[in-house]
């Protein structure tokens, strides 16, 4: 069999080594990628002279596919667990401890946001329980329009828009609750008559298992083992890649037939691949919108002293350019123990990109005036390096589970042909090992 996978993001490169694994030897592999580096979003650059990870540098650790997939590849000495240092949020111009027992910030009780929102807010999310809700099964919201009307715009501004911001680099408008929150949706489809009652349902059982897992030497150590252990041919695509139907299977423009197609690739991209094979599903794909942002990494003296904190949330509305700072060196204990401190800056999030077009020295004066602002420490950084991510995010907007469950009904369709990728189940590393797993096993059942 000769496969085509397009995209050699982390989605891709899983689908292309588990058709090695399910295919053996004689598989003839091409990964066709725009870049002529693989990994896409996953990138580990460096500063200071050691590896720092300059597009994700964590994974939902409790989810099994990263450390499986590690120990698989004989890399289990690679994990490494965060130290267990709370965030804070930035908020009216103060930090404060993110709140504890929420579900991606949507509180089960008020106590959990005293300190955080006004005494009305306080008294509104205690008085939730006797408003009845309305909420018809099966529908779907923004997570702005729920929170908001319930708890009030203070909840989702500043404790659930800082985590949306992470994870989606959005917003709660702009992120969907069927998808960003299944388990809320499932509470109120079964009728919970509050969204106190309903967040408090759909709260995963307490765990003593660490939330977060990254890679001790950075993503660079497994994307180079899923390419290696891939046996596939790396080919640089031309930015006209097309796909079209062939007589015994596929077409690929620029590397010719194929029995079968895995597209890897972000959702306008696919959208676009898809328009003359599965007319509906691109134009559902095409309807998914995209956001940006940039990553600046500082080297700073390690006796700057930052605060005791995983990291530092910005919430909405705040007069800062950054809108999140990960203290990588406490964050993560195996880089502690480096010559400089390390802090990653985001900034950016879906419907305000103006960050991607600052020169690189204005990013890191903000970067290190913002962290200054919140952390009221002077930051002198030794070193910088700044990491651009254009359409980097896919927004789950409201309508995406139905929307991407349309699109695989029409792919499912057509033999020889599989999608994987962040737009479809999660965002995170895990959910996208998950989709070019099941991309490959879909072309491998064949
Ligand atoms: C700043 C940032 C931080 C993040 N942090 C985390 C985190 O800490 N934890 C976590 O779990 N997730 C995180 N994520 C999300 C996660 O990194 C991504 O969702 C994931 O890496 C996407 O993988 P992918 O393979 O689906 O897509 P991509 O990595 O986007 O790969 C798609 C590939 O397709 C290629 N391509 C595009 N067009 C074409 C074409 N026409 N022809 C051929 N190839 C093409 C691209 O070059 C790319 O290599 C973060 C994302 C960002 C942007």
């Amino acid at each position: 069999m000769r496969i085509a996978v397009v995209g050699g993001g982390i989605s891709g490169l899983v689908a292309a080594y588990r058709l090695r694994t399910l295919l053996g030897p004689d598989a003839d592999l091409l990964v066709l990628d725009r870049s002529d580096r693989v990994g896409g979003i996953l990138y580990t650059g460096e500063l200071a002279g050691e590896p720092v990870d300059l597009g994700a540098e964590a994974f939902v650790g409790r989810r099994p596919e990263v450390p499986e997939l590690l120990r698989e590849l004989g890399l289990e000495s690679q994990l490494v667990i965060p130290a267990g240092l709370r965030p804070l949020v930035w908020s009216g111009g103060a930090a404060h401890p993110l709140p504890e027992g929420t579900l991606m910030g949507i509180p089960a009780n008020a106590e959990s946001m005293r300190g955080l929102v006004d005494a009305a807010t306080l008294a509104r999310i205690a008085a939730e329980p006797e408003r009845p809700l309305t909420w018809e099964p099966g529908s779907d919201t923004d997570v702005y329009g729920l929170v908001a009307d319930r708890f009030g715009a203070q909840v989702a501004e500043r404790s659930v828009d800082p985590l949306l911001g992470g994870v989606y680099a959005g917003s709660s408008r702009s992120i969907g609750v069927r998808a960003a929150l299944p388990t809320l949706a499932a509470a109120l489809d079964n009728g919970a008559p509050s969204l106190t009652t309903a967040v408090r349902a759909a709260l995963p059982p307490p765990s003593n298992a660490p939330v977060f897992g990254g890679i001790r030497d950075g993503y660079r150590t497994l994307l180079d083992a899923l390419a290696a252990r891939s046996e596939a041919k790396f080919v640089t695509a031309t930015p006209g890649t097309r796909l079209a139907r062939g007589l015994r299977g596929w077409v690929v423009d620029p590397i010719g037939a194929v029995d079968a197609v895995v597209l890897a690739t972000p959702a306008p991209v696919t959208a676009r691949l898809l328009g003359g094979v599965a007319p509906a599903a691109a134009a559902e794909l095409a309807g998914v919108e995209l956001s940006s942002s940039v990553v600046v990494a500082l080297a700073v003296p390690r006796e700057t002293a930052l605060p005791q904190n995983s990291g530092i949330l910005v919430a909405t509305g705040e007069p800062l350019r950054a809108k999140a700072f990960t203290l990588s060196s406490r964050k993560w204990p195996h880089l502690a123990h480096r010559e400089t401190a390390l802090v990653r800056a985001s900034f950016g999030k879906f419907g305000d990109d103006a960050a991607l077009s600052w020169p690189d020295a204005e990013l890191v004066t903000a970067a290190a005036e913002d962290l200054a602002t919140v952390t009221g420490v002077p930051i002198a950084p030794s070193a910088a390096v700044v990491q651009r991510w254009p359409g980097g995010l896919a927004q789950y907007a409201p309508g995406h589970p139905a929307r991407i469950a349309a699109v695989e009904a029409e792919v499912a369709a057509l033999d020889g042909l599989a999608v994987a990728g962040a737009y479809l189940h999660g965002v995170g590393v895990p959910a996208c090992v998950a989709s070019g797993t099941a991309a490959a096993q879909r072309i491998a059942a064949r």
